[in-house]
């Protein structure tokens, strides 16, 4: 196949080319680079079945010659990133989704949204199955991308019901591993990074609030099947594997032989209590479940931050 992966130069679409290349396509990678880098795809550029496009999605996609399969990916993905972007967040979300939709509609490929647990919101059911419709605050700080992104599903669900246009819809649980970036505001790099500056982790609110933890290559996997399955509906894929965020510090600490301990910061606004991905779903109609357990994935994970901060010094 011929793949566009839009947002295909930030942590999950960078991951996303590797695989596509390594199954046989030919992969288009398209970012505006705000949050992404082309240092995620640098080490593609000699391969001749890779072409980067340095675009900005919410404007018109022009793409010439056929095209298969269409995965979107380009939005900012962290809280810090949305809160300061929030207009180019909303952005990408509709016109960005639009445009890219447009383009599987004008060229007769297959599209996969990047959607996200956020459209859970703070949810009230626990853990999350498909068919809840979520706890959103819609005009709170993090309205920009839970709302982007709910709008982005009803937009591609328009558009395979309209316009027959053969759509996927991924949600994707908090992800990690190599090419987050340090100071992208996450759990996993602010973590990481203090760890390995020993210096105390900023656990937010009491760290009571719960998450579950997936690593980069058992999601790119499930999203992968999906692509290739022929499910419309929403699946979530992530690792049910669920821990405070008090435990999550613990952890890494405890992997890097951090000394200094943990240090208590304001909870964010609207910061989910809990979370975790029902994947029963995924299980039955993708036979897929994560394989790799959080203290492997984290010790991968620390390893390549490792050499990140040792390049910088
Ligand atoms: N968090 C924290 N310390 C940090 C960064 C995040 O305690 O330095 C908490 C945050 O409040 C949230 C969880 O870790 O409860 C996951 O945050 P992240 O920004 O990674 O993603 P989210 O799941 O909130 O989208």
């Amino acid at each position: 196949m011929r793949i566009l992966v839009t947002g295909g130069a930030g942590f999950l679409g960078s991951h996303l080319c590797d695989r596509l290349l390594a199954e046989g396509h030919d992969v288009i990678a398209m970012d505006n680079l705000i949050t992404g880098s082309t240092d995620n795809i640098a080490h593609l550029a000699s391969n001749r079945r890779f072409q980067f496009i340095h675009h900005d999605v919410t404007n018109y996609i022009y793409l010439k010659g056929p095209l298969d399969a269409i995965l979107h990916f380009a939005s900012p993905a962290s809280p810090i990133d949305y809160l300061e972007l929030p207009i180019q967040t909303l952005k990408v979300g509709s016109l960005g989704t639009h445009n890219a939709l447009g383009l599987a509609l004008a060229k007769g490929t297959r599209f996969l949204l990047a959607s996200t647990s956020e459209v859970y919101g703070d949810p009230m059911v626990h853990p999350q199955q498909e068919t809840y419709w979520g706890n959103v605050n819609p005009i709170g700080p993090r309205g920009v991308y839970d709302e982007a992104k709910r709008f982005a599903e009803a937009m591609t669900m328009a558009y395979h019901r309209s316009h027959g246009v053969d759509t996927r819809i991924v949600r994707i649980f908090n992800t990690y591993g190599p090419r987050m970036r340090l100071s992208d505001g996450r759990v996993v790099p602010n973590f990481v990074g203090q760890a390995l500056r020993q210096e105390p982790l900023t656990v937010y609110g009491e760290g009571k609030q719960t998450r579950s933890f997936c690593y980069a290559s058992d999601l790119v996997d499930g999203i992968y099947r999906l692509l290739l399955s022929d499910e419309n509906e929403p699946v979530n894929i992530g690792n049910p594997a669920e821990l405070t965020i008090h435990d999550f510090a613990q952890v890494i600490n405890e992997l890097t032989g951090n000394p200094a301990g943990i240090r208590f910061e304001p909870l964010p606004v609207d910061d989910p209590k809990q979370r975790q991905p029902d994947i029963t779903k995924a299980r039955r109609i993708l036979g897929w479940e994560p394989k790799v357990d959080l203290r492997t994935g984290m010790t991968q994970t620390v390893e390549w931050f490792r050499n990140q901060l040792a390049v910088k010094d």
